[in-house]
């Protein structure tokens, strides 16, 4: 008989194959870039949790990493004669194993009792978080162990850092005892169902689907989806499709030349047109007037921001968007096209010097293009909040934004954009010498994260970070340039290359 890790029995909860193709063929597991990210953060706020529950650092650890599965599992049952916390204590019993994050000791009736915690990086307490809890408890009471109780923490994404090392609030904890133990009939019949889908010589028949991706996008999604046929056009292009592909699917539709008119809507209609015939939509008389009630001079704005699970800076909170870099493009009435930008890869708060430098950019009047104006107002409407003196200016630029995304999706489509209105797949239709890809470096927002956090890392040389720096001004920069050259064909500036 096997033991089942708890990542195990969740992959068997996602889906039975997956289960199969973990014990059988784990080398054909390809996990994304953003799965990776997810372990990673989960990583790091299990190492703060540690400090938290145990600020007098009294408690002990266990490495499963360095002293194995056997050692690992003895030590954790060692350290539970005594009263200090424990972390990534080890139980194998019942047919599962599983770490457990937090183990605190506790009184209760003149004996030992442990309360135990999980620890999460997500914001709210999800379903399968319900499942993990559940196989926890189960293992945990299966060993032995005297558990008292069993919670859940996730970080708390309204409370605010106050600085100098202090993250008591970060996490926010759910008592789900009465629920995780009641599950223990449930948890058997998973690790039942786990012994007879992994002893299987063959693996399980299961289509690809919507559980490929929930509650985390599989690894093994390549693997599984190498023999389904692949649509020169397909539904996913269509723009806010969402269910509804899942329902085409299902009728054995993947491809927009089989999508029924009917069940379309007006855009998703037009890319549909558009792309079968490979024909560029454009409104220019529709688009001109949009722009016609926006006089210049026009400035073209462009945040770049860096998010925390674990807040660094005082005054923010977890999982914030830190505005770190603007770039604005000015044109004035006379044609005259000017460029000013801020960065901040110093490491310190950007926040203040950011906002003030954008008031000073932005000047008094003239509209304010952004590319999706939910983003940069929302970004400037929490600077406002933040910075009570910086307010009244702030929100004066937020009164100024104009949306060419808005416009775009209405006015224009090229069937080279692929049912997308994002700025990269706009710009080498609109204007094809101005490529992204060109760029050194950074080439979209996820890489300009990355830079910035390689930037203000303290081990990066000053040569390297002065590199970072090059190459997030100019990535920032071709976005705003990008904009000034939407608003030239919309506006009837300049001839729509087709
Ligand atoms: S890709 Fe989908 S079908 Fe294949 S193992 Fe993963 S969840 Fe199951």
């Amino acid at each position: 008989m096997r033991t089942f890790s708890k990542s195990k029995l969740m992959a068997l909860r996602q889906c039975q194959k997956r289960l199969w193709l973990e014990v059988h063929r784990r080398d054909l597991r390809e996990d994304s870039s953003s799965t990776e990210a997810i372990f990673q953060t989960g990583h790091q706020v299990g190492e703060l949790a540690q400090r938290i529950y145990d600020p007098e650092n009294l408690g002990a650890l266990i490495d499963v990493q360095t002293e194995g599965f056997a050692r690992a599992f003895e030590r954790s049952a060692e350290l539970l004669h005594a009263a200090q916390p424990i972390f990534e204590a080890g139980f194998s019993a019942g047919g599962a194993l599983a770490f457990a994050d937090v183990m605190l000791p506790e009184q209760q009736d003149g004996q030992r009792v442990w309360r135990m915690v999980e620890v999460k990086s997500s914001t709210s307490v999800k379903d399968y978080h319900r499942d993990d809890v559940a196989v926890q408890a189960f293992v945990a009471q299966s060993a032995g162990v005297a558990l008292q109780s069993i919670s859940l923490a996730h970080i708390d994404s309204s409370w605010t850092y106050p600085g100098d090392g202090d993250y008591c609030g970060l996490l926010k904890e759910n008592d789900l005892t009465a629920e995780a133990f009641s599950r223990t009939e449930e948890v058997k019949s998973w690790i039942a169902q786990a012994q007879l889908v992994s002893a299987s010589p063959v693996e399980p028949a299961i289509e690809i689907g919507a559980h490929c991706d929930t509650p985390f996008a599989c690894g093994f999604y390549d693997y599984c989806s190498r023999d389904e046929p692949k649509a020169e056009y397909p539904v996913y292009w269509l723009p806010y499709i969402g269910a509804k592909a899942a329902t085409l699917a299902e009728q054995g539709v993947i491809d927009l030349r089989n999508v029924p008119d009917d069940f379309l809507n007006a855009r998703q209609q037009r890319v549909k047109t558009h792309t079968l015939a490979n024909t560029v939509f454009f409104d220019a008389v529709g688009a001109a007037a949009d722009l016609a009630a926006h006089s210049l001079p026009a400035h073209f704005l462009d945040f770049e921001t860096i998010q925390f699970a674990v807040p660094i800076w005082k005054g923010t909170r977890p999982y914030q968007q830190n505005t770190f870099q603007f770039s604005l493009h000015t044109l004035s009435s006379s044609g005259q096209l000017d460029h000013t930008e801020f960065l901040d890869i110093s490491g310190n708060d950007p926040s203040e010097p950011f906002a003030r430098a954008l008031i000073t950019a932005c000047s008094q009047s003239g509209p304010v293009y952004v590319y999706n104006a939910g983003f940069e107002t929302a970004r400037m409407s929490e600077l406002a909040i933040r910075y009570p003196p910086l307010s009244q200016d702030l929100r004066a630029i937020n009164a100024r934004v104009v949306d060419l995304l808005s416009i775009a999706r209405e006015r224009y489509y090229h069937p080279s954009q692929q049912g997308s209105w994002s700025i990269k797949k706009v710009l080498p239709a609109v204007a094809p010498e101005l490529r992204y890809d060109a760029l050194d470096g950074v080439r979209d927002g996820g890489m300009a994260m990355e830079a910035f956090l390689e930037a203000i890392h303290p081990d990066t040389s000053a040569e390297r970070k002065k590199q970072i720096e090059q190459q997030l001004l100019a990535y920032c920069k071709l976005d705003t340039y990008a904009m000034v050259r939407l608003w030239q064909v919309f506006a009837g500036r300049t001839e729509l290359k087709v």
